[in-house]
């Protein structure tokens, strides 16, 4: 009885519930910015649509942060079939959208029924996580700084902090094939160069092909976003340090001490996620 009279009262002075309903959902609002639409932090989405919104999310910080130039690439593992994954069609990863996002199968076939292209080198993303089930995330991009360094006579070591993450070391790639019927050399499309980039870089977190770029890996995108900003970070800082003589380098088991102690990649994704809705409009 007593709700039923409340409600009455309401009813009665329009503006009274109105009020009441605008004060709702401003109550409401801070649990809606919150959702992963709005590119929370999330180690782990459940459902294919979070791990797609996700997957948005990291095209465009990727693209934000100089990693990605208008190509490159980044795939999830589908969390409800381990057997295919998520990657966008053929177009520039500053513009994607949920509805660009395509889903694949460990060989590279197009599972989604589609006429968009998708991207030739998705072979690599099929290759990696096929050959590594603890893999839910592969970068594949061209930083400029990645590729002087593997075109230059300087190996890759580790000369910073966050670059410790890379402590098992980085493989590199110079097996191209351009002689082979199907085979493009520098340009990966075929399943067995897909198969050949997967076993070079076989346990580690990243490798670099020659005059081309780098493979990136993680158990999560949050994760493998970072990594892929560490190896470029990494990458400026020793190409720097070259120029003036010998480089300091970390140690082994001082780098691996480091990348134990780096916790996850909550703080930064969310300072990319902000920028991304800074410069990009759409994405607020
Ligand atoms: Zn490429």
């Amino acid at each position: 009885m007593r709700g039923k009279k409340w409600m009455a009262v309401l009813r009665s002075n329009r503006l009274g519930f109105v009020g009441v309903v605008m004060v709702a959902l401003l109550m409401v609002s801070p649990l809606v910015t919150a959702s992963y639409g709005q590119g929370a932090f999330n180690q782990s989405p459940k459902t294919a649509a979070e791990a797609i919104d996700q997957l948005v999310w990291a095209n465009r910080i990727l693209a934000n942060e100089g990693i990605f130039d208008f190509l490159g690439h980044i795939s999830v593992r589908n969390p409800e079939n381990s057997k295919t994954f998520f990657i966008s069609r053929a177009i520039a990863p500053e513009t994607v959208t949920k509805s660009d996002i395509l889903e694949v199968d460990l060989e590279g076939n197009v599972v989604t029924k589609t006429q968009f292209r998708p991207y030739s080198e998705r072979i690599i993303h099929a290759g990696i996580l096929k050959a590594r089930p603890d893999v839910n995330s592969v970068i594949h991009a061209h930083p400029i700084p990645v590729v002087t360094l593997s075109v230059s006579e300087v190996p890759f070591r580790i000369v910073s902090h966050p670059g410790s993450i890379f402590y098992e070391g980085v493989p590199f790639y110079d097996e191209y094939d351009f002689t082979s019927p199907g085979n493009t050399g520098m340009l990966v499309t075929t399943k067995e160069e897909g198969e050949r980039v997967a076993k070079t870089l076989g346990k580690s977190t990243a490798m670099i092909m020659r005059g081309h770029g780098c493979n990136v890996v993680g158990k999560s995108v949050p994760d493998t976003v970072r990594t892929a900003i560490s190896l470029r970070d990494n990458v400026v800082i020793l190409l720097g340090a070259q120029q003036f003589g010998k480089v300091k380098t970390v140690p082994y088991e001082e780098a691996k001490a480091a990348a134990k102690a780096l916790g996850n990649a909550e703080r930064g994704w969310n300072a990319w996620v902000n920028r991304v809705k800074i410069a990009m409009p759409d994405m607020r």
